[in-house]
């Protein structure tokens, strides 16, 4: 308990029979102890050696901090595009658990794709450091409109993409739709009224990453051609042939 509320070290004589000595370190992070190291030795472990064990875990704890901030943006605290890879195949590995089919996605999981609607008038108006404003809020209302667990990330620049686990199809475009009202809706100091297009998929079995992105991407594309401020469902645009079905032609080497 000492060791837990004052972080720091204490050296545990050892009891009647013949108990080793027992050194009680405490693992912290910058806010708080997070548990504690209990290291067991013949001898009392000497001062020198206490030093040695406290400055190897205050290593492995920066180590950590710094894995931590290279998984991070910089601006918007979100994920950034390098731990998208490998958390999305981490996602996919999980058996499937809905029940209707291939339109719910491999584990009903989906990808959507958001892009800030004629983003460069923004930083051309009101400079970039407004422009930097508008992400940062932008990222805001995101965490707001998506679950905790939930992934969101900046990809860069004025992109983002969330990773998300929802039952259906219609329930991912609802909760996209909540965040395109949402963004809408809010007032951003200088820049006033900035809208966002956003594209999404279901995340197929097998799926690779890129390809998830790439059908999210085109329908993004599509609702920037078609008026932006608004939701493209990929599946959707193919069914009503206005995209074509790449699934189709995945199986044909075409090179
Ligand atoms: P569209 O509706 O077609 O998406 O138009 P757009 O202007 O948003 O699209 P485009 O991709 O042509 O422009 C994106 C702009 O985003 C270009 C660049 O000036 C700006 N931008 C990219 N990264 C940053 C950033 O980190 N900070 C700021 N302030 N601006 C950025
Ligand atoms: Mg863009
Ligand atoms: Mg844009």
């Amino acid at each position: 308990a000492v060791v837990l509320a004052e972080a720091r070290t204490l050296s545990v004589p050892p009891g009647a029979r013949g108990e080793p000595h027992r050194c009680l370190f405490p693992i912290a992070s910058d806010q708080e102890v997070l548990g504690v190291l209990e290291v067991e030795t013949d001898q009392a472990l000497p001062e020198s050696g206490q030093r040695l064990v406290a400055n190897m875990l205050r290593i492995i704890r920066n180590f950590q901090a710094l894995l931590d901030y290279s998984e991070r943006d910089n601006l918007t605290g979100l994920l950034n595009r390098k731990t998208f890879d490998e958390s999305f195949l981490k996602l996919i590995a999980r058996p499937a658990i809905e029940p209707d089919g291939r339109r719910a996605g491999a584990a009903g999981h989906w990808l959507a794709v958001i892009d800030i609607d004629h983003f460069k008038r923004v930083n051309d108006n009101f400079g970039h450091l407004i422009g930097d404003e508008v992400l940062l809020l932008l990222s805001r209302l995101m965490r707001s409109c998506f679950r905790a667990d939930d992934r969101l990330y900046r990809f860069g620049g004025e992109e983002f993409v969330v990773l998300m686990r929802c039952h259906g199809e219609a329930s991912a475009a609802l909760a996209l739709e909540r965040l395109r009202a949402a963004v809408e809706r809010y007032n951003f100091p200088q820049a006033g009224r900035i809208t966002v297009s956003v594209g999404f998929t279901g995340v197929q079995p097998g799926d690779a990453p890129s390809a998830a992105f790439d059908r999210a991407d085109k329908a993004v594309y599509h609702a920037k051609g078609h008026g932006r401020n608004q939701v493209c469902s990929h599946a959707e645009l193919v069914s009503r042939g206005v995209l074509a079905d790449e699934s189709k032609v995945g199986d044909v080497e075409l090179f």
